[in-house]
């Protein structure tokens, strides 16, 4: 069985769908709370129609002066489709250099991968050498769920096409 048969992660299988935002006229100190609480480097920012107008980061928050979330932020956002896939995802996370990328559907904010988004599916795959099936979990299948076999399955990354 060719491996091009077997569906391909996207970016909505990953993703993060407990999105915080920060409104762009909340405050400078509004949005460092924000990231504090929640233990992340970096918010969307929305406006008062709820349409992600930018993002505001740890380094915004540290290098550049101003009260409100919008005179701070970076402005406009780099995002991805929900059915963006994985290699995409993780080429723009490189590309650009930034730790995380929007996911817009119909310019509605729905999710967020992130770089460790990314490491954890890496972490969490597996592959069968017999027949190829693919499985997600954390911990390594004792069984392919397809063909059964045992002793077989590896983390991926270096499983020759066709093999
Ligand atoms: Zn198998």
């Amino acid at each position: 069985m060719p491996l091009d048969d077997f569906p391909k992660m996207r970016a909505k299988d990953v993703m993060t769908t407990r999105v915080i935002t920060v409104g762009e006229n909340q405050t400078r100190q509004q949005a460092a709370r924000l990231l504090t609480q929640h233990r992340i480097s970096g918010l969307p920012v929305v406006n008062d129609d709820q349409v992600v107008v930018g993002v505001v980061t740890e380094y915004d928050i540290i290098s550049k002066d101003g009260p409100k979330v919008r005179d701070i932020m970076t402005r406009g956002a780099i995002s991805v489709g929900e059915d963006t896939d994985l290699e995409e995802v993780g080429h723009l996370l490189v590309q650009k250099r930034i730790k995380r990328l929007l996911v817009l559907d119909e310019g509605k904010l729905v999710g967020i991968v992130s770089r460790s988004d990314l490491v954890k599916e890496i972490a969490q795959h597996w592959v069968c050498h017999v027949c190829g099936e693919v499985t997600h979990s954390e911990v390594q299948p004792e069984l392919c769920p397809r063909c059964g076999a045992t002793e077989t399955i590896a983390s991926t990354e270096s499983v020759p096409p066709g093999s």
